[in-house]
């Protein structure tokens, strides 16, 4: 049996009708290896921005099953002009969409899940010896109505269909060379790591290092599937590779920093300190479905605790609305915000085995006169709300203090 192979390509990658033909190229030349090539692919260039604007110039508000009609759209334009560039070229391929290859998803429209793939057409069309390129992002619920997974969640996709498949990896090629330490765009010597843990890749993703989308990174560790990440202009570099093999990693305390920038801090001052406030207020801020990363609550002085949480600033306004009114309802003090301020992450398995990271880390923004907000950590990750304005600085601080440049 071929070994088979999952690689996707992001928008970045096909923006063009070049591009596209660069891709059909690079694939030709990949099956030569005598592979079975199951290739997932983005919408072109910024293709669901533009179909997501047009919706709203219609209906401020889609209906989310119709959004999710418009935006598979731009999925089923890059498969076909890949086969076709393919076909020109003298090779075999075939696209697909999500219902022609069998993607269930459960009903959650724009946010879907897939549930399962049945994998025979792609199997049968592997055997003919066709490159098989499907659509990322796009599934169907049992009422064959298309879904969508969330943005960026192509990823996911490839992630889904390699598990399915049993590939023997998937490749996520984009237009970073792969996972670097930090933002190369903060950091100039940022380093592009080799290798990264699913774990560490999992708080990267969520902390705004955006390189795969979360449910990717936890779908493949679930299934032990080896992901690489690496560039699809740059044939040469090795790009990262995520995967469990933590017994060589251990020797690296840290492995990258990332900022998360767009947050807001809140805090409900003087709530009563009794059983259930918390749960009050943050189930009236789910039901506005406000996702809250940091959450601290103070020592409570004569019956009276502070609550302090941050939110992303997009989602500021209506958390503001929804606090105030259980200000109100809980006979609390006030609500006070902070607008422009970045979340700080230092992630590194190593950190479960090494004392006094975090004292490095506070001094090191001490030194640099940065004032630490909120912190947060976990066994892998310390998080520290700071200004806005003093993100990068903190990063470069970090990166050079703990000599991240060095491999
Ligand atoms: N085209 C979709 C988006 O822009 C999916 C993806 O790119 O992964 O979010
Ligand atoms: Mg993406």
């Amino acid at each position: 049996m071929r070994p088979l192979i999952v690689q996707k390509y992001g928008g970045s990658s096909l923006a063009t009708s070049d591009k596209i033909k660069n891709v059909a190229y690079r694939l030709m030349k990949e099956k030569e290896k005598d592979v079975d090539l199951v290739v997932v692919l983005s919408a072109m260039g910024k293709t669901t921005d533009t179909l997501i604007s047009l919706a709203q110039e219609i209906s401020p508000r889609p209906c989310k099953r119709e959004l999710d009609m418009l935006l598979s759209t731009g999925e089923q334009v890059s498969v076909s002009l890949l086969s076709m560039a393919i076909k020109e070229l003298g090779g075999q391929a075939i696209s697909l969409n999500a219902m022609q290859a069998n993607i269930l998803t459960d009903s959650f429209h724009s946010e879907s899940q897939i549930l399962d793939i049945d994998t025979q057409r792609i199997k049968t069309h592997l055997q003919e010896g066709k490159i098989v390129i499907i659509t990322g992002y796009q599934g169907l619920n049992k009422e064959k109505d298309i879904t969508t997974l969330g943005r960026g969640g192509s990823d996911l996709s490839a992630v889904a269909l390699a598990v399915a498949l049993k590939a023997q990896c998937c490749k996520i090629l984009t237009d970073v060379s792969g996972v670097y330490t930090a933002d190369p765009r903060i950091v100039s010597d940022a380093r592009c790591l080799k290798k990264i843990t699913y774990e560490e890749m999992l708080e990267l993703a969520s902390m705004g290092a955006k390189v795969l989308h979360a449910r990717s990174v936890e779908l493949a560790q679930r299934y032990d599937l080896e992901v690489y990440v690496k560039s699809s202009f740059d044939e040469q570099n090795a790009g990262t590779l995520i995967e469990k093999d933590v017994k060589k990693m251990e020797e690296i305390t840290i492995t990258g920093v990332a900022l998360n920038k767009n947050e807001a801090k809140v805090t409900l001052v003087g709530v009563p300190d009794r059983p259930g406030m918390a749960a009050e207020v943050f189930t009236c801020l789910a039901e506005a479905n406000i996702n809250i990363d940091i959450i601290i609550q103070n020592v409570s002085v004569e019956g009276f605790t502070d609550i302090s949480f941050t939110v992303k600033e997009e989602d500021l306004h209506v958390t503001i609305l929804v606090s105030k009114e259980a200000v109100r309802d809980l006979e609390a003090k006030e609500v006070i915000f902070k607008k422009n301020v970045s979340k700080l992450t230092l992630v590194g398995v190593g950190m479960r085995r090494h004392s006094g990271i975090a004292a490095k880390m506070f001094r090191c923004l001490a030194d640099k006169n940065i004032n630490i907000e909120m912190i947060s950590t976990s066994e892998i990750k310390i998080s520290c709300v700071i200004d806005q304005d003093k993100g990068d600085l903190a990063v470069q601080a970090l990166h050079k203090a703990f000599e991240l440049e060095k491999s």
